[in-house]
């Protein structure tokens, strides 16, 4: 039983994000990422988009990967996804991670309904680790971090059947 208890407590949900770990520093960002973080702020998921060749890309970049544009727009998306793919990580990588026993949390890579191949890291929460898996329907959710609260999340939950 103890054993059990144990594994249980092994995968339990996260339920938001990882604390003391280095954060974007919002008053020097690139202009190719101030969209992004305003939009979170916003609580609204705004991926970046090629102006000319309109095809969207992630992370923020200077130029466009596909006709070399250095013109982009930032429209919001529906917020839907899948996981794409996914790692829940045991041993703390980082002394924040460790001190503050937030292990074990997932890493997933979430491929976003507006464009196949377009993807983001972010980290699931409200599931128990061990149910996340592959191709599972979420949406975007948006959390403060506690160590800055101008800096919000996007951050992802399993999608409402409906
Ligand atoms: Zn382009």
């Amino acid at each position: 039983m103890a054993r059990k208890q144990q594994e249980e407590a092994e995968f339990e949900a996260m339920t938001r994000p990882l604390e003391g770990i280095p954060l974007p520093d919002l008053e020097n960002l690139p202009d190719y990422e101030r969209g992004f973080w305003e939009g979170t702020r916003s609580h609204e998921l705004r991926i970046q988009r090629c102006s000319d060749c309109k095809k969207y890309r992630h992370p923020p970049s200077p130029m466009c990967p596909h006709c070399h544009s250095m013109n982009y727009e930032w429209p919001g998306t529906n917020g839907q996804g899948q996981v794409y793919s996914l790692v829940v990580v045991h041993h703390p990588v980082h002394r924040a991670i460790g001190e503050k026993e937030q292990v074990p949390y997932n890493i997933c890579l979430i491929e976003l309904e507006e464009q196949e191949g377009l993807r983001i890291i972010s980290n699931v929460l409200d599931v128990p680790q061990d149910e996340i898996s592959i191709g599972m329907p979420v949406e975007v959710t948006f959390m403060p971090t506690v160590d800055d609260p101008n800096v919000v999340l996007p951050m992802f939950v399993r999608a409402r059947s409906d």
